[in-house]
């Protein structure tokens, strides 16, 4: 159930509707926007039900929610979910890509991929530490030392990062460095890490697991937000079905689908959906035309020797000429770029 506040309600009159949904043994969510206040309800007892909060003083509209995630839900907020870190600004018509190894494998090798994706156009640094792999034989990430040389290439790049954190025992240094949180797919309904992540007050790139739905995706993001964390940006990076060509199979439907259910902001991972580089660029433009917010791509000075996805990496040169292409066509699908500083 969410309560909708009148345009101008007092203090008064909101805490009066908060202590009464507690007395009657229920919790709140609150949404304070630029003019109303909405009330969420938490654990909608029949107690609640009975109250008559419809009269109550400076109460516009009771409104009951039927979908199972209710404060990601767009009937919970109407209007878009804009994340800020920094300059950069996600969900605000901005087409934001984020670039960078699947792995820190070195400094030359971060501060050249830095320097590079940023000279392209990409808004955002990615790399990840600490790697989730099929194989406990492959390389597991270079731990809080690519941390560090994640710093280092955001110093001097100015790019904020984004990396994933796999276990809660990590999540302190993670956040500790990262400007965006990354949840991957294999942790997407990993429910202790999100609820933890949800106390934290830092942006999250929560991705779509490998075999959940639309439904249990934004269920994985109600456990954030249920914490106090609302800087959640969902990433479609394909699901697994029968087709083996491609590494998974990008659900292009689940970008303008979870935009119409959701006020969150929605990007496209066309690295991990396609598994080869040839199809990162029409998979990239694919997702910019179904709306995406932005594009999270794996790039690496050296594809052939990444110790990581390198079959799906693209090389510098391979990199600027996607961006290009995005850029020539972003103004048709009413998005923005922004421009190098
Ligand atoms: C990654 O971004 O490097 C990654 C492991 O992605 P996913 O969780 O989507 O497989
Ligand atoms: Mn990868």
């Amino acid at each position: 159930m969410m309560i909708v506040m009148r345009e101008g309600a007092t203090e008064e009159q909101i805490q009066h509707v908060i202590d009464r949904i507690k007395r009657n043994g229920g919790d709140v969510h609150l949404s304070k926007g630029e003019f109303r206040t909405i009330i969420g309800v938490i654990g909608d007892k029949e107690a609640i039900a009975e109250l008559p909060l419809e009269g109550f003083e400076g109460v516009e509209n009771v409104i009951k929610i039927l979908k199972p995630y209710k404060f990601v839900s767009r009937e919970f907020r109407h209007e878009d979910t804009l994340i800020k870190i920094g300059d950069v600004v996600i969900g605000e018509g901005y087409f934001n890509v984020m670039a960078g190894p699947c792995s820190v494998e070195s400094e030359g090798q971060m501060l050249s991929t830095a320097r590079a994706v940023k000279s392209s156009g990409a808004t955002v640094l990615r790399g990840g530490a600490f790697k989730p792999r099929t194989s406990p034989y492959s390389f597991q990430g270079l731990g809080v030392d690519g941390l560090k040389l994640l710093d280092e290439a955001r110093k001097e790049s100015g790019l904020p990062i984004v990396t994933e954190v796999m276990d809660v025992r990590d999540l302190e240094v993670v956040a500790e460095f990262a400007d965006i949180i990354q949840v991957g797919a294999r942790n997407a309904q990993n429910f202790l890490l999100l609820k933890e992540i949800g106390l934290l007050r830092k942006p999250v790139l929560l991705k779509r697991g490998l075999g959940n739905t639309v439904e249990e995706t934004l269920m994985a993001a109600e456990y954030i937000v249920k914490g106090g964390n609302t800087q959640i940006i969902i990433c479609e990076r394909g699901i697994r079905t029968f087709e083996n060509y491609t590494r998974n199979t990008l659900d292009i439907s689940a970008i303008p689908l979870i935009k119409q259910l959701s006020h969150l902001p929605v990007i496209v991972d066309p690295s991990h959906a396609a598994g080869k580089r040839n199809l990162v660029e029409p998979l990239t433009l694919a997702g910019l035309a179904a709306g995406a917010d932005g594009a999270m791509i794996e790039v690496h000075p050296d594809p052939e020797n990444a110790l990581c996805d390198g079959p799906q990496s693209l090389n510098f040169k391979q990199f600027e000429n996607i961006m290009q292409k995005v850029k020539a066509v972003a103004g048709a699908f009413s998005k923005k770029m922004r421009l190098a500083v």
